[in-house]
């Protein structure tokens, strides 16, 4: 097995201070962006007026917030509506059910975020970081490592962009409110927590203050950050917790899932049963599926055993290969094999659908293509296909 790095670097840590977007208004709660607007001498309603735009009304550029006075709309926007994200690309699959973005923040980084449309809900899967600096070495944003956290507002402005996309009715044959949000694109999001713990307060307050998303309908996903895992069960959020497990014994986790050195499976597991017992939220526990890798029936039923009676779903992920990599999808007959025996244990356990497979749909590979369709780029980052998560 190889040895691979552990603790990422912080980006946060004196001395390394990575270039954070302007403060913007998704950053603030109501209270906030009343005491803001007041310093810049506006009424305090205005606060809500320009919140109803953007939360409620979807409307990001503050050109069409045609009901402020001009002079006002210039004051605020300058100081509350900075542009965060600019779209780099976006493409379309699965007859337009899947749409994929691609966004330069105001550093140059690329973010990717994608919309799935299905017969009864909306999920936009979001990004919480620019790059990932937990080290997967079958994840195309792992191989690149970390650049920063995203700010709070950067990972809601991709919600509410693509909440904005379903609200125009482009997602044919889906409702056009947006419903559902996972944390599982880009980055560890406890490795960015007060800022991802923020954005979901934001995702979930009521309009104006923010999406008004049901807490039930957001899921986070860790690789098992344990203290983090831990704080995150006392925040009075019942947000789905979704453990990326990947193996069920700690050699070949420690290889998959390079964290893994730090808290082992029986600690990370620990941590998600508590989670679950405190916030009454089952568990989502991911498994992607990885050629001769962690597909052996002798894994399955191992993991059964870890999971049975516990409060948790497994969902196995067809791994999205690259060309070039040296991480293959299993076979069916193998998948198959390995969802019998789980469910043969007691174990609640569903395959994933893997939307925009065609439009690099897998975490990080459409920012490792970047702008410049580099094929080396996509042939060396591998990844686990775009992942929805059933609640
Ligand atoms: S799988 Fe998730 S945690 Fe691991 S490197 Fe990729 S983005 Fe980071």
């Amino acid at each position: 097995m190889t040895s691979l790095p552990v603790i990422p670097v912080d980006p946060d840590a004196p001395g390394r201070r990575p270039a954070m977007p302007p403060r913007h208004l998704a950053d603030l709660d109501l209270p906030g962006r009343r005491a803001l607007v007041t310093e810049l001498g506006e009424p305090a309603f205005r606060a809500r007026q320009i919140s109803h735009h953007y939360f409620g009304r979807l409307v990001r550029d503050p050109a069409e917030m045609t009901d402020l006075p001009a002079a006002s709309r210039d004051r605020l926007a300058g100081a509350l509506l900075p542009r965060l994200l600019t779209p780099v690309r976006e493409l379309a699959c699965d007859d337009g059910a899947t749409r994929k973005a691609l966004w330069r923040l105001h550093d140059g980084s690329l973010v990717e975020s994608v919309l799935m449309g299905y017969p009864d809900r909306v999920t936009v899967c979001i990004s919480s970081q620019a790059g990932c600096g937990m080290a997967c070495p079958f994840c195309a944003t792992g191989q690149a490592g970390l650049t920063r956290n995203l700010s709070a507002a950067e990972i809601v402005d991709q919600a509410v962009y693509l909440a904005g996309v379903a609200a125009s009715g482009a997602v044919a044959g889906s409702p056009p409110r947006l419903s559902h949000v996972v944390f599982m694109g880009m980055g560890e999001p406890l490795a960015n927590y007060s800022r991802v713990v923020t954005a979901i307060r934001r995702l979930v307050a009521p309009a104006p203050e923010g999406l008004g998303l049901s807490q039930r309908h957001i899921t986070v996903s860790t690789v098992g950050l344990v203290p983090a895992i831990r704080r995150l069960a006392s925040e009075d959020l019942s947000v789905t917790l979704a453990l990326s497990l990947h193996a069920p014994d700690d050699e070949l986790r420690d290889e998959l899932v390079p964290v893994n050195q730090r808290w082992k499976v029986a600690e990370v597991l620990d941590a998600a049963w508590d989670y679950a017992a405190t916030t009454g939220r089952r568990v989502s526990i991911e498994y992607a599926m990885i050629k001769d890798v962690n597909d052996q029936p002798w894994r399955a039923d191992l993991l059964g055993r870890l999971l049975a009676g516990r409060s948790a779903h497994v969902n196995l992920i067809p791994l999205n290969p690259t060309p070039g990599s040296r991480w293959d999808a299993s076979s069916k007959p193998v998948e198959r094999e390995f969802v019998r025996r789980l469910r043969e244990s007691g174990v609640s356990t569903t395959v994933r659908d893997t939307r925009g497979r065609e439009i690099d749909g897998a975490c990080g590979q459409l920012a490792a293509a970047g702008d410049s369709d580099s094929e080396a780029a996509r042939g060396a980052r591998p990844g686990v296909a775009v992942r929805d998560q059933e609640t």
